[in-house]
């Protein structure tokens, strides 16, 4: 195994400080009046947090990139994470996200139609912010090769696969935004599919779904490529799991009736995989992790480790149904249309 060279180190820095740069999504969609200052914004609430925590911490495999080139050397593994650091991102002013989010921080999660547009937003917000530093950082590297240079192919192949996905994303975040401006809140639809079990894994993210779970193709990753939210989350201290899309996205729409269909003890499993296929915000209670089989952490940690690499495509039987990881007993699915 070789060690990270120098080199290797400042680039990695240098890396790491383009994705983190700071904006308010907010005031890039027209939304005006920023106060400023960028916060570390969370993509699930403290309060959910909160839930699943031991002693302020939860688990989760690391995002940041240092620590992933050391997991891509000695294996990827889940470790302690202070839930004050988990899931920011600097991507609001602290007073958009303070008002924006109010109905979502500072009440219960009862998942009214305006707390299913505003978990879908923000859910798009964080992956307009992911994207789009990525494709930056990606030019910026590739800026510094002569385009005949093999060396700069990485990163070219980098910035096309991001820019395709934040071109899409941002449209998605500019609908939702009006959305939200005009409190046209029955244009979003959902999928809450609701469980009779202890809380031990929560997970945020958007995605564009290629295959529905049971591997018919339903789009392909173009600038129009329809988003679906997805989150797991508490609802009265029980999990539940939430698919978010807005009116007339077909793919989105299928690909949350193909999950709803599989049998009620498939879908705790099914949830969990496509959480660690997807999210970046996915953290667990310690000792359900370490509870659940060597094999299945093994099988979660090489999802995430294959959807590091950037040019990474889920194939059509990406949700495999051989063994049953949990069942959290599903209680009921509902849709909101
Ligand atoms: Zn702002």
């Amino acid at each position: 195994m070789k060690p990270i060279t120098p080199t290797q180190w400042n680039f990695l820095k240098r890396y790491q400080r383009a994705l983190d740069s700071k904006e308010c999504l907010s005031r890039r969609f027209g939304g005006g009046d920023c106060d400023g200052r960028i916060v570390h914004a969370h993509m699930i609430p403290r309060s959910q947090l909160m839930q699943i925590a031991e002693q302020g911490h939860v688990h989760a495999v690391p995002t940041r990139l240092t620590p992933i080139a050391q997991m891509k050397r000695s294996g990827f593994t889940a470790e302690e994470i202070g839930i004050g650091n988990f899931s920011t991102l600097q991507c609001f002013c602290a007073r958009h996200d303070k008002t924006l989010f109010a109905p979502l921080e500072d009440a219960a999660l009862t998942l009214t139609r305006q707390q299913l547009t505003l978990l879908h937003y923000r859910a798009l917000a964080a992956e307009v912010y992911i994207r789009g530093n990525a494709e930056d950082a990606a030019a910026n590297e590739g800026r510094k090769y002569l385009s005949t240079d093999p060396q700069r192919e990485p990163f070219y192949e980098a910035f096309q696969i991001h820019s395709l996905a934040a071109i899409a994303a941002e449209e998605h975040l500019k609908r939702s935004e009006t959305i939200i401006n005009l409190s046209r809140y029955d244009e979003i639809r959902a999928a809450i599919i609701r469980f009779d079990a202890t809380p031990v894994l929560l997970s945020a993210c958007a995605f564009r779904p290629l295959y529905d779970v049971i591997g018919t193709k339903l789009q392909n990753f173009s600038e129009e490529a329809a988003y679906i939210g997805m989150h797991i989350l508490t609802v009265d201290r029980k999990p539940a799991i939430v698919f978010t899309w807005l009116k007339g996205q077909t793919p989105s729409q299928r690909f949350a009736k193909s999950f709803c269909l599989q049998p009620y003890r498939e879908l705790t499993t099914l949830g969990v995989q496509t959480a660690f296929e997807y999210a970046e915000h996915t953290c667990m209670r310690r000792e359900w992790w370490m509870s659940i089989t060597k094999g299945w952490r093994t099988l979660l940690l090489n999802r995430i480790e294959m959807a590091n690499r950037a040019a990474s495509v889920p194939d059509e039987d990406f949700l495999s149904f051989e063994s049953p990881l949990d069942d959290w007993k599903c209680l009921s699915i509902d849709f909101v249309k």
